[in-house]
């Protein structure tokens, strides 16, 4: 079946000549064996793309990071929010990078980012901000990342817009933590994310939670330690669905922001047992990843459905980055590609 898939998807590219060529010979190396084999030899792949990424040229990155990037300027941005919009699923932007290591640079994304409040006010968009804290100079020092976040809560404010802190890994955690409790002193509309492989996430729930309280749940990206952070897929997901239930009950707004057809379904299942409010949460998706209809299903059950879109010229460091942090992205962008879109 997967061969198959990926024998079909194979001859529907016409366009990017190199990276035909390269997934041809992809196709004569793999096409004659087996599920099993193919299993191991896509996890062998995996890795070799990942480390050779770096010091490949452009055309052979660009189509793992193509269909999960929607361009490289705010305009390009907004004409994909609005056409969203359009479609009934609100948005949430987020300027490509992270990891900045002069003030110079994380001031001047945090001033693109206030832009943004503006232009979406002005365009009239349905759309809030995703910000990395160390884009905006977490890495530099939490004061940095404070002054950053200051302004840009007071922007969001001015606009009556919602301020979304995405959640990085461990080494962050707390201080992401401190930062939304600064933020949420000068104004209410802000929110944070938790991540269902961390232990420490009930915990964390517990502690900042209640009817002011807005999350994001997701599992988590980055590679962590087994001290800290569930491994198995299984009890990632049924800590998701604890994390959700805990915020059910103290009245805080969730984002649950997952591509999990399974997931979502148990989401649903308890939402709908449970006589859980529509007030209470949305769902949250990431631009470009096939969801085989399953978010206009949820829009037309009358749920909400906001999409993350990523922009910015970035783009490359950006999803070598994801890459080497998750490996696996090299098969979901393979299957996604040979998959009809
Ligand atoms: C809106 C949104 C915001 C997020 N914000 C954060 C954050 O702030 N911090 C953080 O640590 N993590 C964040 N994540 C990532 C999240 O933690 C998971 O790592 C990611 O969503 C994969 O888990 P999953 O629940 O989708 O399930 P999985 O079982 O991993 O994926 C289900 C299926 O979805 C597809 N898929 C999943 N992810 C991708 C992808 N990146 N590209 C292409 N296809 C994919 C694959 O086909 C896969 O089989 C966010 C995710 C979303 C959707």
């Amino acid at each position: 079946m997967v061969t198959h898939d990926l024998i079909r998807g194979l001859k529907k590219i016409k366009k990017n000549e190199p990276f035909q060529r390269f997934t041809n010979s992809y196709l004569k190396l793999f096409g004659s064996i087996n599920l099993k084999s193919l299993i191991f030899y896509m996890s062998l792949f995996n890795s070799i793309i990942t480390s050779i990424l770096p010091i490949m040229p452009k055309w052979f990155a660009k189509p793992f990071a193509k269909p999960y990037v929607a361009g490289k300027t705010e305009d390009d941005a907004v004409t994909h929010i609005r056409t969203l919009n359009e479609k009934g699923f609100s948005a949430t932007v987020d300027i490509l990078g992270e990891h900045v290591l002069t003030k110079e640079e994380a001031r001047d994304i945090t001033a693109q980012y206030c832009h943004l409040y503006d232009r979406i006010n002005t365009e009239s968009l349905n759309c809030n901000l995703s910000i990395k804290p160390t884009h905006v100079g977490l890495n530099i020092s939490l004061a940095e990342a404070m002054a950053n976040f200051t302004n840009l809560t007071k922007k969001a404010q001015e606009h009556g817009n919602f301020l979304r802190i995405d959640m990085e890994n461990s080494p962050f955690t707390n201080q992401t933590f401190e930062i939304y409790q600064h933020c949420k002193t000068i104004y209410n509309n802000v929110g944070v994310v938790i991540q269902s492989y961390l232990h420490r996430s009930l915990n964390d729930i517990n502690h900042l939670a209640n009817g002011q309280f807005n999350s994001r749940i997701c599992k988590g990206i980055y590679r962590e330690s087994e001290s800290i952070a569930y491994q198995g897929r299984e009890e990632i997901k049924e800590n998701y669905l604890n994390l959700s239930k805990a915020m059910a009950v103290q009245k805080a707004y969730s984002g649950f922001a997952t591509h999990d057809q399974d997931l979502i379904d148990q989401l649903l299942h308890w939402i709908e047992s449970e006589n859980i409010s529509k007030d209470l949460f949305e769902f949250q998706v990431l631009y470009g990843v096939p969801m085989e209809g399953r978010l206009e299903a949820l829009l037309e059950a009358g749920y909400k459905v906001r999409v993350y879109v990523p922009y910015g010229p970035d783009w490359f460091d950006y999803s070598v980055r994801r890459l080497k942090e998750n490996p696996k992205i090299i098969s979901y962008v393979l299957k996604n590609f040979f998959r009809k879109r």
